[in-house]
């Protein structure tokens, strides 16, 4: 069993050595990180759940509130039409989506202020310093959230630099996300860092060709981050700030 408290260099070394395996890229060198929001630079999940699981026990749909935890990177419509394709064999009418998903953030905006992830902010601020391009990439189209960003972390992600539910066809898990943010973002995926918190998301990154990380703040453990593709899991995002500087200066080439 890995140990996932404390990330070593040679964990960091052997990681991008798998990587370069795995994608048949013959280096790492990182210029662009593509960013998650809920659960990631927010503790919001927790609220998030409770809100979904509300809203659809409400609906008259059954469900549990950790399954929520495994939907976290799909759209808000994805995951009605999930839940409703599940209870009644059908898929959700567009009127069910946008209303369903309007009681949702209904509820999700009445809990109490989503506090920031001990270490998001660290994060940032290495990777700024480190002359890398940060790109916002989220499912969410949660207003409540996505401005309030720049007063939380300012600067961190300029305008323009922002993938939301309203950029993309597919949510996470498809990669299209991850794409669109290596687009804006004008790097190529041996360029690019993903950071994450969710097995879909996890998967989106991973199956952009980029390097991806995922950072545990929430219940799911780590062994469902390495089955999504995760590269590397690290156990806090404090963690992961703390290697970040070894992971950006660990610029492999291989001759393949
Ligand atoms: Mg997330």
């Amino acid at each position: 069993m890995e140990d996932y408290t404390i990330i070593t260099p040679q964990q960091i070394t052997e990681a991008i050595t798998r990587y370069l395996h795995r994608t048949g890229f013959t280096r790492f060198s990182p210029k662009a990180a593509l960013i998650d929001m809920d659960g990631t630079l927010y503790d919001s999940m927790k609220y998030h759940t409770l809100a979904w699981h509300r809203m659809m026990t409400e609906t008259g749909i059954e469900c549990s509130r950790d399954e929520f935890y495994l939907y976290e990177g799909m759209t808000g419509a994805e995951t009605i039409d999930l839940l409703i394709r599940r209870a009644r064999g059908r898929h959700a009418t567009e009127e069910e989506k946008s209303e369903l998903y309007k009681v949702k953030t209904g509820y999700f905006n009445k809990m109490p202020k989503v506090e920031k992830i001990a270490g998001a902010a660290d994060m940032l601020r290495i990777l700024s310093d480190s002359g890398i391009t940060r790109v916002l990439v989220t499912g969410s189209g949660q207003a409540s959230l996505l401005t309030r960003l720049e007063n939380d972390f300012p600067g961190a992600f300029s305008q323009g630099l922002q993938i939301t539910s309203h950029d993309v066809v597919h949510g996470k898990p498809h990669p299209e996300p991850y794409l669109r943010g290596m687009a804006l973002a004008k790097t190529n995926p041996w360029q690019t860092i993903v950071v994450e918190n969710a097995p879909l998301g996890v998967k989106s990154g991973h199956d952009a060709g980029a390097f991806t990380v995922a950072v545990t703040t929430g219940p799911i453990p780590p062994v469902e981050m390495v089955r999504a593709g995760a590269d590397l899991v690290c156990p806090s995002m404090e963690e992961f700030a703390r290697i970040l500087p070894a992971l950006l200066g660990n610029n492999q080439s291989h001759n393949q």
